[in-house]
């Protein structure tokens, strides 16, 4: 985990990092890595509870997806996650 990096947001128009919510210490930009068969994404969320398919894949077409943003203490490596559609691969610069 590379938490060495200054804490400064890479992304036009995204929050500034918080401070850590649990021992205060300084939070690191990042994101989760969605990895499965062979592609890698950023995590999305959305919005209701899991519903599953007969092959026991979870539905998500006609459901709106939302790029997670995360950023993680660089004390206590605690995580904190917001919803930012600009942290998404078809974001549009500002
Ligand atoms: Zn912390």
């Amino acid at each position: 985990m590379d938490l060495t990096q200054p804490a400064k947001p890479s992304i036009p128009g995204a929050i500034p990092a918080p401070a850590c919510g649990k021992c205060g210490g300084q939070m690191n930009e990042g994101f989760v890595l969605d990895n499965s068969y062979g592609t890698t994404s950023v995590s999305n969320w959305i919005a209701g509870k899991p519903e599953y398919g007969v092959l026991g894949n979870v539905k998500t077409a006609h459901k709106k997806q939302m790029p997670v943003h995360t950023f993680a203490c660089r004390e206590c490596g605690y995580l904190e996650s917001y919803i930012r559609p600009e942290a998404g691969p078809k974001a549009s610069p500002r």
